[in-house]
């Protein structure tokens, strides 16, 4: 039995379910259930919400959401062989663990869940950023949760939380940063997980604004600032060629210099831009 809950230890759950890691689905599982709950813990109070956490595997997160009170924990995993792992969590915490077999990508998780709703994640690293800037870019906000408390690749973590001038500013700050506050929270070695990965992981911790930071529409931000970080090194005025007729007034109208580079604008200065690609289109 482990420390956290009378469930068997993670190694031996894996051995009787013979869940050995596929890398195509992005499998590295942490078996510390003392890590799993201190990771839980990152994300607040639990008693007071329903947690959705993607990709259980086989449940070492989850049992560790459940040990820290969580209300009610959805789980969605696409490997279908988890399924008897999991159930045995279920059966130990009745009523508070719900599991759906299937792609997180495919399914709305909200039906399933009360508010307030936090998300927390060891996320399979092929769709780590697919989801996040999902999450980030519902036509409306406040989005459904309230925070995410998420795991990545410790580079990704950084391009999470960078700020302008820095070689890992780009993209996922930009959308991360104008509707939210980021934080590392934690960092992991490779031996933290079964396989250990060639690098480095981190959670971050993301905390909803009532409102973004500068009006914009999120998926006008999100073209232009996926158009002018594919080509990172050129000016602006080149970088974002054919976005609208006229690019330098495109820009003159945003007050920023035609000459800049991506990385040196900020995140009010993309808004300004995607308000004035907005009104050029209209
Ligand atoms: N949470 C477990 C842990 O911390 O040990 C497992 C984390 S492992 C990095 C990622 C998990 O996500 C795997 O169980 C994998 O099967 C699952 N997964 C991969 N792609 C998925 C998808 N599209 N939808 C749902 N689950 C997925």
């Amino acid at each position: 039995m482990s420390q956290i809950d009378g469930l068997p230890p993670l190694r031996e759950v894996i051995a009787t379910h013979d869940l050995r890691a596929k890398k195509s689905l992005g499998q590295n599982f942490l078996l510390d259930l003392n890590l799993t709950a201190k990771i839980a813990r990152q994300a607040g109070d639990l008693s007071v919400a329903d947690v959705l956490e993607v990709g259980p595997g086989p449940g070492g997160l989850t049992r560790g959401l459940l040990a820290e009170g969580a209300r009610k924990v959805l789980a969605i995993e696409k490997d279908s062989r988890c399924l008897p792992a999991l159930a045995e969590i279920e059966a130990a915490y009745p009523g508070r663990l719900q599991v759906l077999s299937a792609d997180a990508l495919d399914i709305d998780a909200r039906a399933h869940l009360a508010p307030p709703i936090r998300v927390v994640a060891n996320l399979p690293y092929n769709v780590g950023t697919e989801l996040l800037i999902r999450w980030m870019t519902p036509d409306v906000w406040p989005p459904f949760w309230e925070s995410l408390t998420l795991m990545f690749q410790r580079e990704v973590a950084e391009r999470i939380v960078a700020t302008p001038g820095s070689k890992a500013y780009g993209r996922l700050a930009l959308m991360v940063g104008w509707r939210a506050d980021a934080r590392i929270v934690m960092d992991l070695p490779p031996e933290a997980f079964v396989p250990a990965p060639k690098v480095r992981s981190a959670v971050v911790h993301i905390e909803a604004l009532p409102e973004p930071r500068f009006p914009a529409e999120a998926k006008i931000l999100e073209a232009v600032v996926a158009k002018a970080f594919n080509q990172r090194r050129k000016m602006l005025r080149a970088a974002l060629k054919g976005l609208v007729p006229d690019t330098e007034s495109l820009l003159r109208d945003a007050e920023i210099d035609p000459t800049a580079r991506a990385e040196t604008v900020d995140i009010e200065g993309f808004c300004a831009l995607a308000r004035a690609v907005a009104v050029a289109r209209a």
